[in-house]
């Protein structure tokens, strides 16, 4: 359960806030027993939900970052329960709340929809979430809207807010309407994900899930790839109408973080094979003339992501480019406390890397260069897209040529 810390304060002096909070997740992460477990459990929750309703972030984030390089297990304990506790706050003893998130990955040469969703597609997608997705249990309310990642509560506490606001509207079985308008813009990406957002209120104690309780007639539970299947016939349907010319793959609904790293691992693969297949079409060249130059960038002494340039044969310019970012559990070992290393010395990602080999090679692309050099995490100053390597090892900007088939609609980055 890796997650990145987001800041590098990892040296500094703990807050006097901070202390109790890394305290408490070092005895859990070092408890005896599940008796013992649930004790310091416990006591983590409830110190937790007062700081999320406080908009203690710099605390949390500041915990979770000093934990990472000092006692990793505690790290993830406690990293585990701020999500936990963001995602289903306590609202009174009768029902159990999750904040749920159903992500669809998309591609399209032109936008991407997000933003406001009309009342009556709002009812529809709901009722299928309930019908194929959700225990009888289950209350759901979604939110009118479509995500897109950059418009999803960008900390814990705007998280934990939201959660609040939809687990008691589902509680008082009253919908939730979110003012659309002054949401930040949406970058508009070749493949991207969106995200249909709600909170489900169940009985304390009782199953969310179809997965959980429905049973075959051989008694049998259905497994959540038969969730998931069900849910792609029904509700693509439905997001289609309000995508129109998109590709879209809906992925499972779930629990917001996990759903969203499930999406973001999914993404990744799924944007390689948009790119290649619009590269074909921009560019009027067949697959086996693209080149693909994979390198891994690094922070901090750790690989973040890997970034693929792709360039026409016989050209060392950079057409397009992917990013493939490392979530969760990828992050190789546990980290060297002593973070300003020599970058050139890093470790690898075999795992990652051979997947984005074996992925560039189903989609038909033949001329593959892994570089052996480590790059640092480079932006374009002027525009902040990332900058892509090239078979030299060279960051370039991502250009397309100008006569290229390129609908004005889309940026490349
Ligand atoms: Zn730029």
């Amino acid at each position: 359960m890796r997650r990145k810390p987001l800041n590098t304060a990892s040296r500094s002096k703990l807050s006097k806030y901070a202390k109790p909070l890394a305290n408490l997740a070092i005895l859990l992460a070092d408890a005896g027993s599940r008796l013992e477990r649930r004790f310091w459990k416990k006591k983590l929750f409830a110190a937790l939900a007062p700081m999320l309703e406080g908009r203690s972030d710099t605390t949390l984030m500041q915990t979770l970052d000093h934990l990472y390089s000092t006692n990793y297990r505690a790290y993830d304990e406690l990293a585990f329960a701020i999500e936990n506790t963001v995602e289903s706050p306590e609202l009174g003893q009768e029902e159990d709340i999750l904040l749920l998130a159903a992500p669809v990955l998309a591609w399209s040469t032109y936008n991407i929809p997000s933003g406001k969703i009309e009342e009556a597609t709002v009812a529809e997608f709901t009722a299928l979430l309930q019908k194929n997705v959700l225990s009888d249990h289950a209350h759901l309310v979604l939110t009118n809207m479509l995500f897109s990642p950059d418009q999803l509560p960008e900390s814990y506490t705007a998280a934990a807010e939201l959660a609040r606001q939809l687990g008691q509207a589902a509680i008082d079985r009253v919908k939730v309407r979110i003012d659309t308008e002054n949401l930040p813009a949406t970058q508009s990406f070749l493949s991207d994900v969106r995200y249909l957002i709600g909170a489900v209120s169940v009985p304390a104690g009782q199953p969310a899930f179809k997965w959980q309780v429905e049973a075959h007639s051989n008694g049998t539970l259905l497994s959540k790839e038969e969730v998931l299947t069900n849910w792609r016939l029904t509700g693509g349907q439905a997001l289609q109408t309000i995508m129109p010319g998109c590709l879209l793959e809906l992925m499972l609904p779930n629990g917001l973080y996990n759903a969203c790293r499930e999406a973001e691992k999914e993404a990744r693969a799924y944007s390689v094979r948009a790119s290649a297949a619009f590269l074909e079409t921009a560019l009027d060249v067949p697959t086996q003339k693209i080149h693909a130059s994979v390198g891994a960038f690094v922070d901090r002494g750790e690989i973040e992501e890997y970034r693929i340039g792709f360039s026409v044969e016989g050209n060392a310019d950079i057409v397009h480019g992917v990013v493939w970012p490392l979530i969760g559990e990828e992050y190789g070992n546990e980290p060297d406390p002593v973070y300003e290393k020599d970058i050139e010395s890093e470790p690898d990602n075999p795992v990652i890397r051979s997947k984005i080999e074996a992925l560039l090679k189903e989609v038909g692309i033949r001329q593959i260069k892994v570089l052996e050099e480590r790059f640092p995490l480079e932006y374009c100053e002027d525009c902040g897209s990332p900058l892509y390597p090239n078979p030299e090892g060279e960051l370039m900007h991502a250009e397309l040529p100008e006569d290229s088939e390129l609908p004005n609609s889309m940026h490349l980055h």
